[in-house]
């Protein structure tokens, strides 16, 4: 039997995050934990600083589903529309809450400010309403009942909003819901690398995988697969483990983790393994690749260090690439990445060497070669391996891509080496 999981609608308020100068961080962070404990988030709705359409969104999300989230507009000044929007939907009026004014007096005495007039504002909420302390700033939270249904408001600054759901939203979400409390589905991310996103789902389709949902995420130099069990509890968690066996006899080596293990991780865990010590040459990626690298703990057993190369004269006196090669083959070259690995190689004295030279662009080609071209060698116990990518895309896209790749590239070489 499929569970049915409580709805639950999350409603953003403010013109900054429609005309695309915010990014909607709060809805990413509410979605996380309301799935983590196992509500389903059936929409999020955007809306700007007006009353009537911040009124109108609430009222048919109430309409819709049992529990309602709102976060923004409870500041004291006057595009801070929420608690007037919720009194006109519902039909309720504002009360003064002489406690709530008492305590931002306090908050200010506190901080050696003195409260404005516009801060009365924030001790106005809508009758029937229990306030949500906020520690970390001004306005009060609040939520209500409303015909059976939940309805919780929270400020719109994210760390206010982080604030105020541990320490009260959550427990007031679950306990005033106790007979819905659901059991959180178990999930799993497995994390994949050098595949593509339909390459994925074209092995993925091929297997069956029953009590399980399954979602396909594509992130630079990475896949991530997140499977949800269909049950609770023990039966969820065998679900689960049986997908996941699926899915790696799919995948192969190329699932390089799950959940919280990082490429970078998973790398150093194989150098480790392997007792083997790296090093980096780079130039279109400017240290990006050392950067990932020492990302994971424990980087200094293995990582030796790194060489931002990105001058011609930087490439000749650090890593010896001679004048003649970059003159032959040009800065952008496979000739040029090998001639940068074994320089880095013999500098550092590394086992293995990576090494990375491209035009990330923006502008014209280069000796015809597109912009997005990068060049990487990688060279260890297997020898020397050279390949070229084409990242389309812009500038910052086209280093993060082929910094993430060359280190999917480096982990599989490693898993394959006998
Ligand atoms: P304040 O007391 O700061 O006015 P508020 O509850 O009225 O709090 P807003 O005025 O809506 O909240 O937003 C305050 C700030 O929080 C905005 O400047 C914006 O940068 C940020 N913010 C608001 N909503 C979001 C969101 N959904 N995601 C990320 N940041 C947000
Ligand atoms: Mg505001």
């Amino acid at each position: 039997m499929v569970r049915r999981l409580t709805a639950v609608e999350i409603v953003c308020v403010g013109e900054e995050l429609l005309d695309g100068s915010v990014v909607n961080t709060n809805a990413v962070y509410l979605g996380s934990r309301l799935h983590e404990l196992g509500f389903r988030v059936r929409a999020v709705h955007t809306v700007g600083d007006r009353v009537e359409e911040i009124d109108e969104t609430i009222r048919q999300s109430l309409s819709r589903v049992k529990v309602v989230i709102v976060t923004g507009g409870l500041g004291p000044t006057g595009d801070d529309l929420t608690r007037e929007a919720v009194c006109s939907a519902l039909g309720l009026s504002l009360q003064f809450r002489p406690q709530l004014w008492d305590s931002t007096r306090q908050l200010y005495c506190r901080r050696g400010g003195i409260p404005q007039e516009e801060d009365l504002r924030q001790a106005r909420l809508p009758q029937g309403a229990s306030p949500l302390p906020n520690s970390v700033g001004t306005a009060p939270g609040f939520w209500l009942r409303w015909q059976q249904k939940l309805l919780i408001c929270l400020p719109g600054p994210p760390h206010e909003l982080r604030t105020m759901w541990t320490e009260h939203a959550e427990k007031v979400l679950l306990s005033q819901l106790p007979g819905e409390r659901p059991r959180p589905a178990p999930t799993m991310t497995l994390r994949v690398c050098g595949m593509g996103e339909a390459q994925v789902q074209h092995r993925i389709s091929q297997i069956s995988l029953t009590g399980v949902e399954v979602g396909i995420y594509s992130f630079p130099g990475e896949i991530q697969v997140r499977l949800t069990a269909t049950q609770p509890g023990p039966r969820g968690q065998e679900q689960l483990a049986r997908a996941e066996a699926n899915l790696r006899a799919a995948l192969g080596d190329h699932v390089f983790g799950v959940d919280e293990q990082t490429l970078p991780a998973a790398l150093g865990a194989r150098l480790v393994q392997r007792q083997l010590t790296l090093a980096t040459a780079e130039s279109v990626t400017g240290g990006r690749v050392a950067d990932l690298i020492v990302s994971a703990p424990g980087a200094s057993r293995y990582f030796l260090g790194g060489v931002v190369a990105y001058d011609q004269e930087t490439k000749r006196c650090l890593l010896g690439v001679g004048p003649d090669l970059l003159e032959r083959y040009g800065p952008v070259s496979p000739e040029v990445s090998e001639a940068m690995a074994r320089g880095v190689a013999r500098l550092l004295g590394a086992d293995v060497s990576l090494a990375l030279t491209g035009l990330a662009g923006p502008g014209r080609e280069e000796d015809g070669r597109p912009v997005g071209t990068v060049y990487a060698c990688l060279l260890g116990p297997w020898g020397t391996k050279l390949r070229e990518r084409w990242y389309p895309g812009p500038r910052e896209l086209v280093r993060q891509r082929a910094a993430m790749e060359s280190l999917a590239w480096l982990y599989l070489t490693l898993q394959r080496l006998t």
